[in-house]
């Protein structure tokens, strides 16, 4: 895949050209549209500075449309809820500040997108990256669909380090790619240029949009998981999140959070930032900018969480990108399909259907409390999550069963659902993905084991139970009083 002839202020590593248009992109006529999908965000956007920087070159105006897929991997109203609030506030910002506008289509991309861009003669489609395969394949069938004389360039606005630079291959472990990442920081890990109104004016009809009216009917359609209400959708909610003066983490949580991260009693330790990098509200590289800035007071707290913040996260976007089988038991190492092949037929102590443990119905009160975190609160502590997936393994007939019911729950409830990090993590405490062998035992074979009495050791387990007890009636009496979830705005973590 080649990288664009045109010259441009963000890295060209960070470009790849899908389809290179019959036209020369410096005699381009049309304006240059950018079609959002990831990186749902004004601020610190390179697939944004890419556009706005080739509609300048060209002299031509630029755009912003995004699609609104039906139920797009299953999202329910809480996702969608949090999603449209923050295209609302993104559409009025993109709008008056660098007065650019923002369309928004619903349906198949493949269609509304192509459709778009012959509507307004475009030069140039603009996308952002995402390894996941239903956005892959729209994109192919963009490319085939769009004018000849239209050029696609895909751009990684969401790793620090662009995936197809970080690494050619699917990598086998945090240690494999941590080398890698860590000698491209330098020269990716810059500071954004800031980004000015374009020159050239839109002149088509702008759109309105209601959204009021949308978020209306999603919450409706998808009130099976209402909205959480503890989470402000938007990207000044994120940075809020990261550096507020109130409750921010890089300003008032993150102390001792390489200590406190694994205790599910403590969940204001961690950053509370998954769902707005999920929904790219905010980018990961400001993150790791502004945590780097404080290294000198918190060394050990900020090496920690840019283990987690980069090459955790840009490991799963590598596994998600080169392995098709992200998601399956055909994606897991050989060693690891070998083993847990062997043990398919150990007989289970428990087995459970998935409406079970859906409910957590299981006669393990831990397991119980963290599914119902999920279901209520939005967002299972991560400790909890590898001890909940480990445990469908354990109480399911077979590791390919496991794996499904794991990725149905956590995409229908987690606010950060249907992520690379996801499939990651369900693969990662199932299928042994970027871990290793551990001491042979029935049903896991040599997967990683953990179990109740190694969690009583590490923390408060009663603790955690009685304090999932408390969140469930709030949750329960905010559905009943708003079963189509007219949001409150309570702020992020202050009570
Ligand atoms: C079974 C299972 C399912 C998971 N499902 C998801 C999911 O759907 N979406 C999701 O974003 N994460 C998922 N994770 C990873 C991790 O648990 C969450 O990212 C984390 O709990 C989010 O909370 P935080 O932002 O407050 O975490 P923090 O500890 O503050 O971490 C900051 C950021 O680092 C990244 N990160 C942290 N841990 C990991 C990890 N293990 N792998 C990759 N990146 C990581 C995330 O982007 C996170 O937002 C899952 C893990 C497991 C074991």
């Amino acid at each position: 895949m080649a990288s664009p002839s045109v010259s441009t202020t963000v890295q060209s590593g960070r470009i790849r050209v899908l389809k290179e248009g019959s036209r020369p992109l410096d005699k381009a006529q049309g304006p240059v549209i950018y079609w959002m999908f990831r990186d749902q965000r004004l601020k610190d956007n390179w697939a944004l500075i890419h556009a706005v920087d080739q509609a300048n070159k060209a002299k031509v105006p630029v755009a912003v449309a995004f699609n609104l897929f039906n139920q797009f991997l299953g999202a329910k109203a809480r996702q969608l809820g949090f999603m449209l609030r923050g295209l609302k506030q993104l559409q009025h910002e993109i709008e008056h500040k660098l007065h650019v506008p923002f369309y928004l289509f619903q349906g198949e991309a493949t269609q509304t997108i192509p459709n778009f861009v012959d509507e307004c003669g475009a030069s140039l489609l603009v996308t952002d990256f995402t390894p996941l395969r239903q956005i892959r394949k729209a994109k192919e069938e963009i490319c085939k669909q769009v004018n000849d004389s239209v050029s696609v360039h895909e751009v990684d606005a969401h790793n620090v380090v662009p995936l197809w630079v970080a690494s050619e291959k699917l990598e086998y472990s945090a240690k494999t790619i941590r080398s890698k990442i860590n000698k491209l920081l330098p020269e990716y890990l810059i500071d954004f240029p800031v980004l000015q109104p374009p020159n050239e004016k839109w002149v088509m009809e702008k759109q309105s949009v209601n959204w009021d009216n949308l978020i209306e009917v999603v919450l409706r359609e998808g009130a099976e998981v209402p909205e959480i209400e503890w989470c402000d959708p938007g990207e000044k909610a994120a940075m809020e999140v990261l550096k507020g003066s109130k409750n921010g983490f890089l300003t008032t949580r993150m102390k001792n959070y390489h200590r406190d991260r694994n205790n599910p009693l403590k969940p204001k330790s961690l950053s509370g930032l998954s769902p707005y990098l999920h929904f790219g509200q905010i980018s990961a590289q400001h993150c790791v900018l502004e945590a780097r800035s404080i290294r000198k007071s918190y060394p050990q707290e900020v090496d920690v969480f840019l283990e987690e913040l980069v090459i955790r996260r840009e490991l799963a976007d590598n596994f998600c990108f080169y392995q098709p089988y992200y998601d399956s038991m055909r994606g897991a190492w050989e060693w690891a399909r070998k083993t847990l092949m062997d043990h398919a037929s150990d007989k289970r102590e428990h087995l459970y259907r998935r409406e079970q443990l859906e409910k957590g119905k299981t006669a393990d009160p831990l397991w119980n409390a963290s599914q119902l975190e999920m279901v209520h609160y939005g967002k299972m502590h991560g400790f909890m999550r590898m001890y909940w997936a480990k445990k469908i393994l354990e109480w399911t007939n077979d590791p390919e069963e496991a794996l499904a019911i794991s990725i149905y729950l956590n995409d229908k409830y987690q606010i950060d659902g249907r992520d690379p990090n996801g499939y990651v993590g369900c693969m990662w405490s199932i299928c042994g993905v970027h871990d290793q062998g551990w001491r042979e035992r029935p049903v896991f074979g040599k997967i990683r084991y953990m179990n109740f009495a190694g969690c009583k050791r590490k923390f408060d387990v009663d603790g955690y139970i009685a304090y999932v007890k408390g969140i469930i009636p709030q949750s329960k009496k905010r559905k009943a009083e708003d079963p189509c979830g007219t949001k409150a705005n309570d702020s992020y973590l202050a009570s």
